[in-house]
């Protein structure tokens, strides 16, 4: 048998709740592939998905955690075998797959990588989905021709895990970069990952005019809602943006005057259902382009008892940087 967190729901009050729980393989779902978990984090989502606050859980009981690093224990698929160490991000993994937040897991091979060359568990884990979302969203630029020189690029919610993974790969690959951040008190910090200029979030927060001074040739949104249609307002012409996240809504209150008018290109980035050869690329890339000191300084690693406390305060923007799990 083996612990894992299991998030439940009451069928007649749709209240969910979640409870440490010792279950057996045979509780596991279906997969050629099983794991021994060493590693996993709170990515915004997990937060999502323990607290219920939105309904990222598809499948009840469910185990929470969409990303983890791991040992091989069994495999019937062609790539893996007994004692390879691998990483998952995604692919619905605590959503509707049972998911990380356990001492087992069981997954489809076509799902897994290798762990990249040059990391540990326990670093993968301090990148996670975020950090892997933030490269994509370099990666994405950079098909839009935004090059080192091209610009100012702009990260919102940059103290956040996509945000200061972002700051650390741009300022690492000689973007001039722009921090928006709503902690004052983190401002030093975003400077230490490399951030040239620090905006403060009730900037970028107000309803968008149809289009606003030019001040960046790039930009990397983690927030959505009026930060994101400021955000385009204000991309220089033949800009790009990458929208990554909704942490300050659903919403994008915009209109097409910055696409018709100045070319500018909105591009949708989803981790969770990326091809596996991107996945490859973005993690070599990050394997190539993150600096291993930063990524230490935006790493705090938590015990597997710490998990529904750091789900309430990442959800709170209470939490800097990344998480990493210790799943033993
Ligand atoms: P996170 O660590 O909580 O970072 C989010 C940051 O956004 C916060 O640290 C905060 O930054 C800022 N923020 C929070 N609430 C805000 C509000 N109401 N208004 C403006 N800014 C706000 O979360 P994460 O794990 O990095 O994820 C960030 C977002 O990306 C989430 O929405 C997540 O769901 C999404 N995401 C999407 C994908 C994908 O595949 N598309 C993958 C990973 C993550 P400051 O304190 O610096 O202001």
């Amino acid at each position: 048998s083996f612990k894992a967190l299991v998030v439940s729901r009451d069928e007649e009050t749709k209240e969910q709740s979640v409870a440490e729980t010792t279950l057996t393989p045979a509780d596991l779902m279906e997969g050629d592939v099983d794991i021994r978990v060493d590693y996993s984090t709170v990515n915004y989502k997990d937060g999502l998905a323990i607290t219920g606050k939105l309904p990222v859980v598809r499948r009840f009981p469910m185990i929470p955690g969409i990303d983890f690093a791991g040992t091989v224990e069994a495999s019937t698929h062609a790539d893996f075998k007994a004692g390879d160490k691998v990483v998952l991000n995604g692919w619905g993994v605590g959503e509707t797959h049972l998911g990380a937040y356990s001492q087992m897991a069981r997954v489809s091979g076509d799902w897994l990588i290798p762990l990249p060359d040059g990391f540990t568990g326990a670093e993968a884990m301090a990148i996670g989905t975020a950090g892997y979302t933030a490269m994509l969203a370099v990666m994405a630029l950079e098909r839009q021709g935004v090059a080192a020189g091209s610009g100012p690029i702009v990260v919102t919610g940059a103290a956040g895990g996509v945000g200061s993974v972002a700051v650390s790969l741009l300022s690492r690959l000689g973007h001039e970069v722009i921090a928006v951040t709503g902690r004052e008190h983190e401002h030093d910090y975003l400077r230490g990952l490399g951030a040239s200029d620090i905006l403060d979030r009730a900037e970028l927060s107000a309803p968008p005019k149809l289009l606003g001074k030019e001040r960046w040739a790039g930009a990397i949104d983690a927030v959505g809602g009026n930060t994101l249609a400021n955000v385009l307002a204000m991309t220089r012409r033949g800009g790009a943006v990458a929208a990554c996240g909704n942490a300050g809504g659903m919403d994008l209150p915009t209109s097409v005057a910055p696409f018709i008018l100045r070319g500018v290109s909105l591009i949708g980035i989803d981790s969770v259902y990326q091809p596996k050869p991107r996945r490859i690329e973005a993690w070599s890339r990050l394997a190539r382009d993150l600096d291993r000191d930063k990524l230490a300084a935006i790493t705090t690693t938590l015990p597997f008892s710490g998990l529904v406390n750091a789900a309430h305060d990442i959800l709170a923007g209470k939490v800097r940087g990344r998480l990493v799990v210790e799943i033993d």
